[in-house]
């Protein structure tokens, strides 16, 4: 939930305004929501006590739940029932070289909506970006998150080298590399073939990698280069279409 990237709507009678909290959620429990969200009911949806809205915290499902106070001081809302128990989603991490500010914006919302579950910045030789706004990203991922009807929000890590996201990366996770140079399985296959382990996908930034990059990538034991198709694909465009195509063969399209 943040004004400018949300639409002013109505509070709707059935509660469809959907908002992500950090504390525990049961019936009869009553949750005080924080300024941000707090100032979004009273102002922006000019809602008042006895509207209704839904919750979720990524552990304790979906409930619908009723404001009880709607004062200056803060909005406090309490549990009525659980509307979806919790689910997991696909174990699915998206590595990727952060592009521009607006790329990375949309990336990491439409990442979000198509069950991404950690998002990892990796800054490359030739990405361009020097540092990344966690905290943009976070309010990015949770507004998806809200908007999408998951029930968890993806986890934003902190930005690493190349070097480092090599050298600790969990062996067990199988690296489904985008690599447009060729010589590389179809994203189709290799969903395929990484279907029930964890997987990531990793992609580069607006210059590519570089080859000693991809000399780096192609000689570990867990990556997989894969293509995903003839054209050179923008690299938002390209960490979207390897996420689709994953969670349409191994995930929960
Ligand atoms: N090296 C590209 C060029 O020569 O224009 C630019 C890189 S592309 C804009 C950004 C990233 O998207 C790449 O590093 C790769 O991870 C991914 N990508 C783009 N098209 C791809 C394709 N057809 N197959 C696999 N990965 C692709």
């Amino acid at each position: 939930m943040t004004e400018e990237l949300n639409e002013p709507q109505l509070m709707e009678p059935g509660g469809k305004t959907r908002l992500y909290v950090t504390g525990d959620l049961g019936k009869g429990m009553t949750v005080s929501l924080d300024e941000g969200q707090s100032h979004y009911l009273l102002h922006v949806l000019r809602s008042q006590a006895g509207n209704l809205l839904t919750l979720f915290n990524g552990r304790d499902g979906e409930w619908q739940a009723r404001i009880t106070q709607a004062a200056k001081r803060g909005v406090a809302v309490t549990c009525l029932q659980q509307t979806q128990p919790q689910a997991g989603t696909p174990d699915i991490w998206l590595a990727f070289a952060p592009v521009k500010k607006t790329p990375s914006d949309y990336l990491v919302q439409k990442a979000s909506e198509l069950g991404v579950s950690v998002l990892q910045p990796v800054f490359t030789r030739r990405t361009v970006v020097g540092r990344i706004n966690q905290e943009r990203m976070r309010a990015n991922a949770v507004e998806a998150a809200e908007q999408s009807g998951r029930l968890s929000v993806p986890e934003i890590r902190e930005g690493v080298t190349f070097a480092r996201l090599l050298a600790t990366w969990p062996a067990e996770r199988r690296l489904l590399f985008c690599d447009e140079g060729g010589d590389a399985k179809t994203m189709t296959q290799a969903a395929r073939e990484s279907r029930g382990g964890p997987t990531a996908i990793l992609t580069g930034p607006e210059g590519g990698f570089d080859p000693a990059e991809r000399a780096a990538l192609r000689a570990l034991p867990f990556v997989m280069p894969v293509s995903l198709g003839p054209r050179i694909l923008r690299a938002d465009t390209a960490a979207l279409a390897a996420l689709a195509i994953w969670q349409a063969v191994a995930g929960d399209f």
